[in-house]
């Protein structure tokens, strides 16, 4: 099933719009949630829909909230997000470091209790869009799957890192990834007979390293598939440094914003970031950062492919392309995927053939 990106935006808008969001925050849910599958990140896109309107059901998801500002100085803010939609708090957020920042050069916005966040990159592009390099630390507060290095028992969230770098005249340089060696999404598609998980993305509670996604959800007993079944953990990626940065994510990100680290009590499902935002025109000459920076760019850029006809590519890159190709060509969704979307649509008396073009 191949979907233009407009129609499955307002798709999903109207489905949220039927759950009883404000028509704002709903147009805001579709476009981030595509924007995801646009780059190429479907895990965190359009997927996500049962899972969000589960939790608007349970209240674990709060509509239209706002950001609440619990204290405030020139360079620092902590804020609330009462558990609303991270597609609402995340821009509010971001919008409020960009603001910081171009009044003082450098702002820290500390962020807890946001509903799922998404595409962390996304907020890295925002800020890089307004000129600002950021920095984010990611947790995720109610959800521990991944073992520390060293270790076999879950103490970390898939905790993800993302930075973002505007470049004059040219594409940000945006780095965004899970701290974890997979997403436990990943790991679900390959429990679900899809495609396999490296062999050791996994590790078993005796120590050795699996790519058997049992390791993670326990034995298939025909019921759906929840890691708390299961005995093992995923990997954190790159080893002990990679490890170690998770472990900063779930500090900064769980501990310093007050939103909570993973941890052995059931939490309520949410994502804490910290963001470090930065106006490099209060740090010196624009002239001179903008040298600087294309020039090293293009000196990254040019260093000879490892393979014929290989490519060294700068972190964003594949992510342009995708939504460069998906916006031209559509969005291709799986159809187990379209299914649930055509599910979730009737429920609220939408009829799905309305945004595929196809005759109802
Ligand atoms: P990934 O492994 O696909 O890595 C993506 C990063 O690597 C991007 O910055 C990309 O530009 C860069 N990259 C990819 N190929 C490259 C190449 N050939 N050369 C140079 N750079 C390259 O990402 P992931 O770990 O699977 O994470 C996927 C998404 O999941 C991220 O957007 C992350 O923010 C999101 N996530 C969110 C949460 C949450 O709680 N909100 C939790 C975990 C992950």
């Amino acid at each position: 099933m191949l979907i233009e990106a407009a129609r499955l935006q307002d798709m999903i808008s109207d489905i949220f719009v039927a759950a009883g969001c404000s028509a704002a925050e709903s147009a805001r849910i579709g476009l981030y949630l595509v924007r995801s599958n646009l780059t190429g990140h479907d895990s965190h896109g359009v997927v996500r829909v049962p899972r969000y309107l589960d939790l608007l059901k349970t209240g674990d998801l709060v509509r239209d909230q706002t950001l609440k500002v619990i204290s405030r100085t020139e360079t620092l803010a902590v804020v609330d997000g009462g558990y609303g939609f991270g597609q609402t708090i995340g821009p509010a957020a971001v919008e409020l470091g960009i603001e910081m920042a171009r009044a003082g050069g450098t702002a820290i916005v500390a962020l807890r209790h946001s509903g799922h966040l998404g595409r962390i990159g996304e907020w890295a592009e925002m800020a890089a869009a307004a000129g600002l390099a950021s920095v984010h630390f990611v947790n995720v507060a109610g959800s521990m799957l991944v073992a520390p290095f060293g270790g076999v028992e879950r103490r970390f969230s898939t905790a993800p890192f993302a930075a973002g770098f505007p470049v004059p005249d040219g594409a940000p340089i945006i780095l965004d990834f899970a701290t974890s060696a997979v997403a436990e999404g990943k790991v679900l598609v390959a429990a679900n007979g899809g495609k396999a998980i490296p062999p050791d993305s996994l590790i078993t509670e005796t120590g050795a390293l699996s790519g058997n996604p049992d390791t993670l959800y326990g034995p298939a007993t025909g019921g759906p598939r929840m890691a708390k079944n299961g005995k093992g953990a995923i990997r954190a990626f790159g080893e002990h440094k990679g490890s170690g940065l998770a472990l900063f994510c779930e500090l900064l990100a769980g501990a310093l914003t007050g939103s909570g680290c993973a941890g052995p009590d059931e939490r309520r499902f949410s994502n804490g970031m910290l963001s470090i935002y930065m106006a490099p025109a209060r740090f010196g000459s624009p002239e001179a950062f903008s040298a600087e920076t294309r020039g090293f760019v293009d000196f990254v850029k040019s260093t000879r492919p490892a393979t014929p006809g290989g490519e060294v590519l700068l972190p964003g890159e594949p992510e342009a392309r995708m939504r460069a190709e998906r916006t031209r060509g559509g969005i291709p969704l799986p159809d187990e995927v379209w299914t649930s979307l055509a599910v979730a649509a009737r429920a609220a008396g939408l009829s799905p053939e309305r945004y595929t073009g196809s005759a109802s």
